[in-house]
């Protein structure tokens, strides 16, 4: 092996072996340095982990772009079914990669608390709701204008129930309970009025619900109550973009349209919220939603999906119909 100080090679008698044996020899990297360095390591990750979960991913790929887990984690993009001529993906929670699905872990026998429960989403449901959606907001322009101002026409106090923000306010209320929950049960056990192994038990209880809820709390943390100009401005906007639309002429939406008219779309464990971009000339992801207001409900029917197919006949059908649930925000 070669001596870099000595420039002159010297045999290897073992040495590089031996000398990782703590305390034999002067160790080329000190204890307190290696674990300095591994404290550094773990922040930088932890710092990126925080990234990843909270602003997305740059990606070619139009959906690892556009989803957002309930969880606050981005997806990852894994193969679902491979046909001779196409090859379909799915997309999986972040989360999931290092904790296991909710269902991998039961088969497993292993804790599934605090686990994302959010299923893998196969390409084929974003691209027929993607369709669904789109032909909704502009197959009758007329129709979506005076639905826009009859949500936003009340101004700001018209929609301060939005979804959004009510789940939001819920949240923290649940959050504060729980923090009261904990400092109570500390108190108690400081006065000696429980014993030390309910306590334990009550505070493992408390923290994992305090964890759940401040995950939950994670995808709200851009989301500000609508302000009165930006009401007004959505439905400029949504004049705006109406006038200037053109319908494509197979009535296909491509994936250039998706990317710019749906700034993303949050994955629940039971529906999706599609996030509508109203000045579409500005690209935007998630992360540019400002205060999305609460549109309407649409549902993607297993008839809907069947007529999906047909137009698709290449893509393979490796699951079965299911009703999904897109809430639109404008
Ligand atoms: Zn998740």
């Amino acid at each position: 092996m070669p001596d870099y100080l000595e420039q002159k090679r010297a045999k290897n008698r073992g040495e590089l072996d031996r000398i990782i044996v703590e305390g034999k020899h002067q160790p080329i990297v000190t204890k307190e340095e290696f674990e300095q360095v591994q404290k550094l390591l773990e922040d930088k990750s932890s710092q990126m982990e925080q990234c990843r979960k909270n602003r997305g991913v740059y990606s070619d790929d139009l959906w690892r772009r556009k989803l957002r887990c309930q969880c606050g984690h981005s997806f990852g993009k894994v193969k679902w079914h491979t046909k001779t001529d196409i090859v379909t993906y799915a997309y999986k929670c972040y989360s999931q990669n290092q904790t296991g699905t909710v269902s991998a872990r039961r088969k497993n026998g292993l804790s599934t608390e605090g686990i994302c429960p959010v299923a893998l989403v196969q390409d084929w449901k974003l691209n027929a709701t993607a369709q669904k959606v789109l032909h909704d907001i502009f197959d009758d322009p007329e129709g979506t204008l005076k639905g826009a101002a009859a949500v936003l026409g009340g101004g700001v106090a018209g929609v301060e129930q939005t979804e959004v923000l009510r789940d939001k306010s819920i949240i923290e209320e649940r959050l504060k309970k729980e923090q009261g929950r904990y400092e109570t049960l500390l108190d108690m056990r400081m006065n000696n009025e429980i014993p030390k192994e309910v306590f334990s038990r009550k505070q493992q209880e408390v923290e994992q619900r305090i964890r759940e809820l401040e995950q939950q709390m994670a995808q709200y943390r851009d989301v500000k109550p609508a302000t009165e100009a930006d009401v007004n401005g959505k439905l400029e906007a949504l004049q705006r973009l109406m006038g200037q639309f053109t319908m494509p002429e197979d009535g296909e939406f491509t994936a250039d349209d998706i990317d710019k008219y749906v700034y993303g779309i949050r994955v629940y464990e039971d529906h999706f919220e599609w996030l509508m971009n109203l000045n579409p000339d500005a690209r935007g992801e998630l992360d540019d939603a400002g205060s999305p207001v609460y549109f309407k409900t649409i549902t993607v029917t297993p008839d809907d999906e069947r007529a999906w197919f047909k137009e698709h006949p290449k893509w393979s059908k490796s699951n079965k119909y299911v009703e999904l649930e897109a809430r639109i925000y404008i």
